[in-house]
């Protein structure tokens, strides 16, 4: 494709979260024409779980270990959440191609398909996921069988005490040990970053140093946590060496956001989705859309000016939330920001959050958002879709509160992977 200055693609996808990211990949493998354009997005904060669905209802804190039933529980109960408009053969299939892409980019992940897994979290806590990067692994089968384990944290590196966590599980999980050490080469420094040590231990010889530091306080221990640094890009390898250097399966435990494993996703997205064909407008922003008269859109993208002129017969919305940008708050109104779409939202602005700011039901602004139709087309204000191809997906629609559901990247990879099959077939 030429870098003219209005190039046409059958679709674009505005965001590089990760419903951009899903969407995109789901639009290259079905062999659209893709564009797609964003800056970082949430991913680089996320913990690189992938949950599906871990908690309904909110306000009963009920918490799922089968995501399907859950699902199907909180399709009865709220029938506006988008995962009600989804088929679960299609959410099946929106994990199984995104996990495919993630093993063939150096990202392997696991689950159990029928069950979520429980993770430790760096305070001690345990969380309810779905899948979670291969790294984690050997800790969720750990915590199962409360097998004896040491946790290592990292003399200068903040915010990650493996004696916190210790004690924090000591009711869950006795047989704890802790060991404190320094990474190899930084006896020097008052602080240390996870990226950094990541990076370090891609090589083969900072893995050597490093087992001959932890090795010594292993002793009986059967698995080995420690944060998340297990390598950026050759994560299996450094699994492999230190479980063997060590004498027990190691696993990571992901640290405070930014952790490496939202930057590893976001690294092995980067990297292969223009393999699959998609290009990649990253750090760009879509500063205007009009639909032209030979039924294309016509974007005006650019830092802040505009760069670039380019044409879609689709667009997927996945432009996210308030910290994504895709709804912005002022005074008195929520606003979707791209297209100024209708967002179904609280009548006034003193009911956006309830008094409590820990009140087990949420808060009615993070249900806020758009309202599609059974093709994930969001609705002008006359209730019909806005426009024959444009679509959305991800956290911009309304209904759902990802974070306290527990849904985040289910909700993102579903919504995408329906969004594209209805492209698709509306465009024949
Ligand atoms: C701290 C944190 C922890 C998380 N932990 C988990 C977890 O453990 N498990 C889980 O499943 N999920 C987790 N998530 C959530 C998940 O990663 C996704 O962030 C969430 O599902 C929303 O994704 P999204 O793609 O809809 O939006 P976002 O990630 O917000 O992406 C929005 C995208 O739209 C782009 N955009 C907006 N406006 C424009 C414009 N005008 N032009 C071009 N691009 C634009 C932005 O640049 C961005 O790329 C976490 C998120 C956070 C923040």
């Amino acid at each position: 494709m030429s870098d003219s200055n209005t190039i046409k693609f059958d679709v674009c996808i505005i965001g590089t979260g990760m419903a951009g990211m899903a969407s995109a990949l789901f639009a290259a493998n079905r062999g659209l024409s893709t564009v797609q354009v964003g800056s970082t997005g949430e991913i680089m904060f996320a913990s690189g779980f992938l949950d599906l669905l871990g908690v309904h209802p909110i306000e009963e804190k009920r918490s799922w270990d089968n995501p399907w039933e859950g699902i199907g529980e909180l399709c009865k109960d709220i029938p506006d959440h988008p995962y009600a408009r989804i088929e679960e053969q299609d959410v099946r299939a929106a994990f199984d191609e995104f996990l495919s892409f993630l093993q063939d980019a150096g990202l392997p992940y696991k689950r159990r398909n029928e069950r979520n897994c429980l993770v430790i979290t760096s305070l001690g806590t345990l969380k309810n996921t779905y899948c979670v990067p291969q790294t984690v692994w050997n800790g969720v089968e750990a915590l199962e069988t409360k097998k004896p384990c040491l946790l290592v944290d990292i003399r200068g590196f903040k915010g990650f005490s493996a004696r916190q966590i210790a004690a924090a599980l000591q009711g869950v999980w006795p047989d704890l040990r802790t060991a404190r050490i320094f990474f190899p080469e930084t006896e020097h420094m008052s602080e240390v970053y996870t990226e950094q040590m990541a990076r370090a231990l891609d090589s083969p010889q900072k893995r050597e140093k490093l087992i001959a530091v932890v090795k010594p306080y292993v002793k009986d221990a059967q698995a080995v946590g420690m944060p998340a640094i297990f390598g950026m890009s050759r994560t299996s390898e450094v699994i492999a060496d230190l479980s063997e250097g060590f004498g027990a399966p190691v696993f990571e435990i992901p640290t405070m956001p930014p952790s490496v494993s939202g930057v590893r996703l976001k690294e092995a997205f980067e990297e292969r989705i223009p393999d699959k064909g998609v290009r990649l407008l990253s750090q760009g922003q879509v500063l205007s859309v009009h639909h032209g008269t030979d039924d294309y859109f016509v974007l005006d993208m650019g830092q802040e000016t505009k760069e670039r002129t380019i044409k879609a017969r689709g667009i997927i919305l996945a432009s996210g939330r308030f910290l994504g940008k895709g709804l912005h708050a002022d005074r008195k109104h929520i606003r979707e920001t791209i297209f100024d779409l209708p967002v179904t939202q609280p009548p006034d602005r003193t009911l956006w959050h309830r008094k409590d700011f820990l009140d087990s039901r949420g808060h009615p602004i993070n249900r806020a958002g758009l309202e599609i139709d059974d093709s994930f087309r969001p609705l002008d204000s006359t209730g019909h879709p806005a426009f024959k191809l444009l679509f959305a997906a991800g956290s911009i629609l309304a209904h759902q509160d990802w974070m306290r559901m527990k849904c985040g990247s289910g909700l993102a990879l579903a919504t995408g992977f329906a969004a594209v099959q209805s492209f698709v077939s509306l465009c024949k």
